[in-house]
């Protein structure tokens, strides 16, 4: 108990000495700030936020005048396994910047600035009813994870679950590598993916209500197969968060 008491001690003092050698700063305009905080009060003003009126189940922002609740033109079309894709952001400007620092140039610590983005979504009425059961990340390739060292999807998974008390979940895996997507008009897209994913031995995901985590939402076809894949699991519902919509 002492050696344990000593070195979180000693934890506390290396955080403190760190702060005093390193003031925390604006990432981006490198202002001073307060312990604990990322973007001062003007950069975190400009990160683009998705404003209504906005699609129910995609969140695609619609420019003009529309009364109530809509559906987006591709989502009439297609019927999905999640019941809806909240995204609070917008892939844009500090937000893309973030987003993209985090996963392609080691700024591990931007997770924790995603993830109170992230967890804003939580203010919208879809995420909260029925109530989630459990938290669960998109997978990455075992490929990939080895190259970047860390799933972006369950760091932020992770923190969200910490902050909203809803218990973490790594229910699904990675099955097949899968090649860039880029290419692909959406058909390809689903046809490139279908069966990339399974779930994980000795889970369970069986009636849980579900919250599916990623950083961005792009074309919706990833969280779409992750979606299919635990419904098929016995999944009771499935709906998406990521910090931000392409
Ligand atoms: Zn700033
Ligand atoms: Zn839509």
């Amino acid at each position: 108990m002492l050696i344990r008491n000593a070195i979180a001690l000693g934890k506390a003092a290396g955080k403190a000495l760190a702060s005093l050698l390193y003031p925390p700063r604006c990432e981006i305009c490198a202002l001073p700030l307060a312990a604990g905080e990322y973007l001062c009060p003007k950069c975190e003003e400009t990160a683009p936020r998705v404003e209504k009126p906005f699609c129910q189940v995609c969140s695609q922002p619609f420019h003009g005048l529309i009364e109530g609740e809509f559906t987006c033109e591709s989502c009439k079309e297609r019927k999905y396994h999640f019941s809806c894709a909240v995204a609070p952001y917008l892939s844009q400007g500090i937000v893309r910047e973030l987003i993209h620092r985090f996963k392609y140039r080691n700024d591990f610590h931007l997770r924790h600035q995603l993830a109170r983005w992230l967890c804003t979504g939580f203010e919208d009425t879809r995420l909260m009813d029925p109530k989630p059961d459990l938290i669960v990340p998109v997978p990455l390739h075992p490929v990939r994870y080895r190259e970047r060292e860390f799933n972006q999807a369950e760091e932020l998974a992770r923190l969200a679950s910490k902050m909203t008390g809803i218990p973490f979940c790594n229910a699904l895996e990675r099955l097949r590598y899968t090649t860039s997507q880029t290419r692909f008009d959406r058909e390809e897209r689903m046809e490139n993916l279908r069966n990339a994913f399974g779930i994980r031995k000795n889970t369970s995901v069986r009636g849980k209500q579900l919250i599916l985590i990623d950083d961005v939402l792009t074309t919706g076809s990833t969280l779409e197969e992750c979606a299919r894949t635990l419904r098929a699991a016995g999944a009771g519902s499935v709906r998406a968060l990521t910090v931000a919509r392409g």
